[in-house]
C-alpha cells in the first residue's frame, strides 16, 4: 500500500516543462558567443515560499570568467538551478546570445550547459565509458584524452576492466575526489560554451581542487565560466566578481574594482584573515594592471 501510495503520489506532481519543441529545430549552433543577459529574474521555489531571488539583473560577457559569492543562503545555488530551469522564473528572464531560454525544450537547454556540482553524480550499474559518455558520441582515444586531462587516466588505466568497470551505486568505488574529477571530464568531452562549477571542491584535498583548476582553466578557456565560491582564492584572479545577498545583487565588478568600493566583497575578504585578506587584495590590484 506504501508504494501505491508513492506512485499516486508521483502521478500527481505536476511535470516539468516540454523536453523539446518546435523552437529548438530553428535554433542551430547554440550558443556560440555564451553571453548570458539575466533580465528582472525572480524565483520561488514553491508558491506561498518567499522570493529567492529578487529582480536580479546583470549580464556577463560571452568567454568571461565570474565568480558568484555570498552568504550561505544568499541565492548562489538558486541562481544556478535557474539556469538550467530546474526552478522556472516567477518574472523576468535569462537570454543566452539572444535567446530566451526559457522558449527552450529542456534538453536542448540543458545539454547545452555543462554543471559540475558541489556533490558530484556517477550513474550506478553502468560502465565508465557510459558514465562519461552517456551518448556514445566520442571514441576511446578521445575519451582518453579527456581522461589525462583530469589527470585520471592512469587510475582508469589501473582498474582491470578499464573504461569497462561497472560504476557502483552513488561511485562509491571511486574517492570523491576522483568522482569530481570524472565529472570534468565528462564536460569536457562536451565541450560546451557555458560551464558552471557550484563550489565543486569543496570536499576534495586542496591537490585536487588545484588539479581541478587547472584542467578547467586548460579546457575551458574560451568558455563562458560561473563558478560558485565560498574559498574567495579559487575566483580572485577571474574577471569579475558577483556578490549575492537575500537574493538580490549586492555587487558586479571586477575583483579589484570591489576592493576598492570596500563594501560587501571586501568585508567578505576581511573575514578570511589578515594574512589571506593582504594576499588575496595582492593579487586583485595585480591582475588589474
Ligand atoms: P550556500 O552558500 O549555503 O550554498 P546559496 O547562496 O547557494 O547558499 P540558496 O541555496 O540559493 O543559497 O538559497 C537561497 C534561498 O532559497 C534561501 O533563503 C533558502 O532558504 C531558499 N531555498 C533554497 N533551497 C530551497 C528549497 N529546495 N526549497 C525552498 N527554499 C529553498
Ligand atoms: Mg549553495
Amino acid at each position: 500500500m506504501v508504494s501505491v501510495e508513492r506512485v499516486i503520489g508521483f502521478r500527481d506532481l505536476p511535470p516539468e516543462a516540454a523536453l523539446t519543441n518546435d523552437y529548438d529545430k530553428e535554433v542551430k549552433d547554440w550558443p556560440a558567443g555564451g553571453e548570458i543577459d539575466v533580465k528582472d529574474l525572480s524565483v520561488r521555489y514553491r508558491s506561498g515560499l518567499p522570493l529567492s531571488l529578487r529582480g536580479l539583473s546583470f549580464t556577463i560577457k560571452g568567454g568571461a570568467r565570474v565568480g558568484i559569492v555570498g552568504r550561505t543562503g544568499g541565492g548562489k545555488s538558486t541562481l544556478v538551478q535557474s539556469l538550467l530551469r530546474l526552478l522556472e522564473a516567477e518574472k523576468g528572464q535569462i537570454i543566452i546570445d539572444d535567446i530566451d531560454i526559457a522558449k527552450l525544450g529542456l534538453h536542448k537547454l540543458r545539454r547545452s550547459i555543462s554543471v559540475i556540482p558541489q556533490s558530484p553524480v556517477l550513474y550506478g550499474g553502468c560502465s565508465l565509458r557510459e558514465n562519461l559518455d552517456p551518448f556514445h558520441h566520442h571514441d576511446d582515444e578521445r575519451i582518453g584524452e579527456a581522461l589525462y586531462d583530469v589527470h585520471m587516466l592512469e587510475v582508469v588505466r589501473s582498474l582491470s576492466h578499464g573504461l569497462d568497470t561497472t560504476v557502483a551505486e552513488n561511485g562509491l568505488n571511486f574517492s570523491v575526489g576522483q568522482r569530481q574529477l570524472l565529472c570534468l571530464a565528462r564536460a569536457i568531452l562536451r565541450r560546451n560554451k557555458i560551464l558552471v562549477l557550484d563550489e565543486p571542491t569543496a570536499n576534495v584535498d586542496s591537490r585536487t581542487d588545484k588539479l581541478l583548476q587547472e584542467a578547467v582553466a586548460k579546457s575551458f578557456s574560451d568558455a563562458t565560466i560561473l563558478a560558485v565560491a565560498h574559498r574567495l582564492d579559487t575566483v580572485i584572479d577571474y574577471d569579475k566578481i558577483l556578490v549575492l545577498g537575500a537574493g538580490g545583487l549586492l555587487e558586479y565588478g571586477t575583483p579589484h574594482e570591489l576592493v576598492v568600493k570596500n563594501g560587501a566583497f571586501c568585508s567578505m575578504i576581511d573575514d578570511t584573515g589578515e594574512e589571506m585578506a593582504n594576499i588575496l587584495k595582492a593579487r586583485a590590484r595585480n591582475n588589474s594592471s
